[in-house]
C-alpha cells in the first residue's frame, strides 16, 4: 500500500475558498451539494465523494456522489452501525482503510457500483454537536489516506454540515441526535422544581455563538485572532482568581480546569491544524469542540461529560469573544421558554419576565435561589435535562409541563391541544382562587387558620393584596443580598426594608435575617470549602461569627420599622445560647438606637426558626424568650431524617408524611400553646394542600406559603373537617408507617377535602 497522496495545505485553502464560494453560490442547495462533492474529489485526487445525510429512523441516505451511480441517490440506505458508513456515524469518529471489501464492517451495496473501489476515508458530518451525516471519499487504487487527508475532510465535513442545516435539504425534524429520539416531537423527562404549564418559544440563555465566516484567506492572522482571545478569556480567569482570594473549592477548581484547558497543547494543536486548513479562527474553535462533543457523547461517565462542560464554556467565552459578542441577549419573544444550564438568580430578573412563560435548567435543585425566584414569579420550572442545550435549539416550541416534570420539543397539535386544555382549566382556577380571596380562611367546622405569604423580593409584594394573605410569614432577607454586588449597607438595606413594611401597610412582616451559605451563596462573599455544606458554616452560625454584619442589619431593621412594628426571626437556632446571643446583639442595637434618639419601632416581636431538631428538647427553655417560633420544615426534615435536600438521590426516599415528622411538628404545637407561644410553618410542606392538611391535623394554626399557594391551600382549608382529621392522625402516628401519604391522602378523598 503505497501513500500515493498528499494534499499540500496551500491547496486545501484554495479548495475551502472554492467550496465557500459553491455555497455562497446560485443553485438549489442539491445542486450545491452535487458540485461540492464533485469539487472535494477533484482536490483530494480522489475516484468517488458521497454524502450521506441521517434521515429519520437513523438511516443514512445516499444523497450526493461524484462518482458511485447517480441512480444511487437517495436509494442506497444504511442504518447507523452497518458498513463502514454506518461505523463512521455511529462511533462520530473518521474511518480510513485500504481495503474496504476486505474490512469485517464492509457492507456491500450492488446499485451503487462501488465494488471496484478499494480505499475508504469516511468521517462524520457534524452539527451542532450531532452526527447529522457521513461524508466519504474512495479510490480504486489502495491508496493510505493521510491524518492530513482525514482532518481535511472533517474541515470540509464542517462546511457541508452548514449547508445541510440552512438548506431546506431536509427537514429540521430530521437533523435529529443519533440517539434513538431521531423521530421527533421530542419529549424529555426531567424533575418538577416549579409547577405549572408554560408553552412558547426556547430562548438559550448562553446561545450558541454563530459562525458567519467559516473560511478565512489569511491562516497567520487567524491564529493571532485566536491568540488574542485566548489571552482575553485568561485575563478574565484570573480576575476571577484575583476576586477569591486563597480560597479554594469547587468553584476555584473549575476555574482552574479552564484555565489548564487554555494552556492544553493537544486542544490548541488540533485548533491550530483546523486554522492553517483554512478555517476562521471561530470556526476552528467549533470544530474542534464539535468533533470532541461528538466523541465524548458515546461516553455515559458523568465525570468525562463535566469536563465536557467545561470545555463547551470556554469554547463558548472564545466564541463570543471572536464572534465579537459578548452581552447575552436580555430581549425576548413573547411567552419564551428560557433554556439554560444553570442560572443566578439576577440572571433570571435580568430579562423582562413578563415574557417569560417557563424555565428550563440542565441542572437545578428545588431549593435553589433561582427556583424561590422562579417561583415568586410564577414560572414554571423543569430541571435536570441534563442535555437540554443539545437537544433544543433557539426557536424551537416548547411545552414546559412542570406539573408532570416534562419537557415537549416540537409538540405534535395533539399536545398542544392537550395542553390548551390544561392552561384553560388552571386559568379558571386562577379565577376561582381570586374569587376565594375575599372569603375567611376557616375550616368547614369553623377552625380559623391564618394564612401567611412567604415573601423575598419586592415583586412578590402585590400577591399580599391580590391573595389578600394575613401578612407575611417569612421573609427572606438573604434574597436581596444574592442580587447585590456587595454588601448591602444600612441605608440600603433600611430603604429596603421600609418599603417591604410599606407595601404590606398593617399586615405583619417577619423578617428572618441573613440566612445564607450551604447552597444560598453570596456572590461576594468567598465561602471556605466544606465537605458537608448544609451542616457547617451557615445561616445564624455566620452571622454570629460575622456579628457586623448581623448588627448592620438588624440596626436597618429597627430604622425601616420605626414607629411601626418589627418581627424579626433568627434562622438554623440549634441552642438556646445561640438565641440569646442574637437577641443580645438586637438589644445592643436598641440601646444604641436610643442612644441616638431615634425613632424606636412601636412593638418589638422576637422569633426563632425551627429547623435542627436539637432545639425540639430545648422549647421549654426557648419558649419563654421568644414572642413565636417559625418552623422550617424543609430544613428540619434534612436534619431529621439525615438526608441532604439538595440531592435527587435520597428525594422521595422520605417524605413529610412520615410519623417522625408529623409527631414532632405535634409535639412542638403543643409545647407551644402551653407557652402561649404562636407557631407558624413556612417550609414547603405548608405550600402543599396535602402538606398542609397534615400540619392543621397536627394542630397547626398558622401556616405561611408561597404566593401562588394560597388559593389552592385556603380552598382546602375552607373543605376541610378539622375533628376527624386530629382523631384519625391521631390513630395513625402510632402505626409505623413509612409515611401516611396514602392514607391521608384517602382521608382527604373520603371527607370531600379539595386538594
Ligand atoms: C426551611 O428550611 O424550611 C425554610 C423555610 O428556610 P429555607 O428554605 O429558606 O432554608
Ligand atoms: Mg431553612
Amino acid at each position: 500500500m503505497t501513500d500515493t497522496h498528499n494534499l499540500s495545505i496551500p491547496t486545501t485553502r484554495e479548495l475551502l475558498a472554492q467550496l465557500r464560494d459553491v455555497m455562497a453560490g446560485d443553485g438549489s442547495p442539491e445542486d450545491r451539494l452535487n458540485r461540492t462533492v464533485a469539487l472535494i474529489a477533484a482536490g483530494m485526487v480522489a475516484d468517488v465523494c458521497s454524502c450521506y445525510v441521517l434521515r429519520a429512523g437513523e438511516v443514512l441516505e445516499l444523497f450526493a456522489t461524484e462518482g458511485l451511480k447517480k441512480t444511487a441517490i437517495h436509494q442506497t440506505r444504511l442504518r447507523v452501525g452497518e458498513g463502514l458508513v454506518g461505523a463512521v456515524a455511529a462511533r462520530a469518529r473518521p474511518l480510513a482503510t485500504s481495503d474496504a471489501p476486505s474490512h469485517p464492517l464492509f457492507a456491500y451495496r450492488p446499485e451503487t457500483g462501488e465494488e471496484k473501489y478499494t480505499s475508504f476515508l469516511g468521517v462524520p458530518v457534524i452539527r451542532r454537536q450531532r452526527v447529522i451525516g457521513v461524508l466519504v471519499v474512495q479510490n480504486s487504487l489502495s491508496r493510505s489516506y493521510t491524518d492530513i487527508d482525514g482532518e481535511f475532510l472533517e474541515t470540509v465535513a464542517m462546511v457541508i454540515a452548514e449547508l445541510l442545516g440552512s438548506s431546506d435539504l431536509i427537514s429540521r425534524e430530521e437533523l435529529a441526535p443519533v440517539d434513538g429520539n431521531a423521530s421527533l416531537p421530542l419529549r424529555i423527562e426531567g424533575i418538577t422544581l416549579n409547577q405549572g404549564v408554560g408553552v412558547g418559544p426556547a430562548v438559550l440563555h448562553q446561545p450558541r455563538v454563530w459562525i458567519h465566516n467559516l473560511v478565512a484567506e489569511n491562516p497567520d492572522a487567524e491564529w493571532q485572532r485566536l491568540r488574542t482571545a485566548i489571552s482575553h478569556v485568561q485575563a478574565s480567569l484570573d480576575y476571577l482568581f484575583e476576586q477569591m482570594g486563597e480560597s479554594s473549592g469547587e468553584h476555584r477548581d473549575v476555574l482552574e480546569t479552564y484555565r489548564m484547558f487554555t494552556e492544553d497543547k493537544g486542544w490548541l494543536s488540533r485548533i491550530g491544524e483546523a486554522i492553517r486548513s483554512g478555517l476562521t479562527a471561530e470556526a476552528a474553535v467549533q470544530k474542534v469542540h464539535d468533533d470532541m462533543a461528538a466523541r465524548f457523547a458515546q461516553i455515559a461517565d458523568p465525570y468525562l461529560r463535566e469536563r465536557l462542560r467545561d470545555f463547551e464554556d470556554l469554547a463558548n467565552r472564545l466564541l463570543r469573544y471572536l464572534a465579537g459578542d459578548q452581552a447575552p441577549r436580555l430581549e425576548l419573544p413573547d411567552n419564551a421558554v428560557l433554556v439554560a444550564r444553570s442560572l443566578a438568580p439576577m440572571e433570571l430578573l435580568d430579562y423582562d419576565y413578563t415574557k417569560l412563560s417557563g424555565l428550563i435548567l440542565a441542572e437545578g435543585s428545588p431549593t435553589e435561589h433561582v427556583i424561590i425566584v422562579a417561583r415568586a414569579l410564577n414560572l414554571p420550572v423543569v430541571g435536570r435535562i441534563f442535555d437540554a442545550l443539545e437537544r433544543i435549539d433557539d426557536g424551537d416550541v416548547l411545552v414546559v409541563d412542570a406539573d408532570n416534570g416534562m419537557v415537549f420539543v416540537r409538540p405534535s397539535d395533539d399536545v398542544l391541544a392537550r395542553v390548551a386544555e390544561t392552561l384553560e382549566h388552571s386559568r379558571q382556577k386562577v379565577a376561582d382562587y381570586a374569587r376565594l380571596a375575599e372569603l375567611p380562611s376557616t375550616t368547614k367546622d369553623g377552625h380559623p387558620i391564618t394564612l401567611m405569604m412567604n415573601a423575598g423580593l419586592l415583586l412578590d409584594m402585590p400577591h399580599l393584596d391580590s391573595s389578600r394573605a394575613d401578612g407575611i410569614g417569612l421573609y427572606r432577607t438573604e434574597l436581596p443580598f444574592m442580587s447585590m454586588t456587595s454588601l448591602p449597607d444600612v441605608t440600603t438595606q433600611t430603604n429596603l426594608y421600609s418599603r417591604i413594611l410599606d407595601l404590606a401597610g398593617d399586615r405583619p412582616v417577619s423578617f428572618r435575617t441573613l440566612d445564607v451559605g450551604g447552597d444560598k451563596i453570596l456572590p461576594y462573599w468567598v465561602a471556605p470549602a466544606e465537605a458537608n455544606p448544609a451542616l457547617g458554616w451557615r445561616s445564624i452560625r455566620i452571622t454570629l461569627d460575622r456579628p457586623a454584619i448581623l448588627r448592620t442589619q438588624l440596626r436597618a431593621l429597627l430604622h425601616a420599622a420605626a414607629g411601626r412594628t418589627l418581627r424579626v426571626m433568627f434562622p438554623m437556632i440549634t441552642t438556646v445560647a445561640e438565641l440569646k446571643l442574637a437577641r443580645h446583639l438586637l438589644d445592643m442595637e436598641l440601646e444604641r438606637a436610643k442612644a441616638h434618639n431615634q425613632t424606636l419601632p412601636d412593638s418589638i416581636a422576637v422569633g426563632s426558626m425551627l429547623e435542627v431538631p436539637a432545639l425540639v428538647f430545648q422549647l421549654d427553655s426557648l419558649l419563654p424568650l421568644v414572642d413565636f417560633i417559625a418552623v422550617g420544615t424543609n430544613d428540619l426534615s434534612q436534619f431529621l431524617f439525615a438526608a441532604d435536600r439538595n440531592t435527587s438521590l435520597t428525594a422521595g426516599r422520605y417524605d413529610h408524611f412520615s410519623p417522625a415528622l408529623l409527631s414532632l411538628i405535634r409535639m412542638v404545637q403543643a409545647r407551644c400553646d402551653i407557652h402561649r407561644v404562636p407557631l407558624s410553618v413556612c417550609g414547603e410542606m405548608a405550600s402543599n394542600p396535602l402538606g398542609a392538611m397534615a400540619l392543621i391535623g397536627c394542630g397547626v394554626t398558622t401556616l405561611s406559603v408561597s404566593a401562588q399557594s394560597i388559593g389552592p391551600i385556603k380552598r382546602m382549608i375552607r373543605s376541610l373537617d378539622v375533628a376527624p382529621l386530629r382523631y384519625y392522625i391521631n390513630s395513625l402516628l402510632p402505626s409505623g408507617e413509612h409515611s401516611l401519604r396514602v392514607s391521608l391522602y384517602n382521608f382527604a378523598q373520603d371527607h370531600g377535602v379539595l386538594l
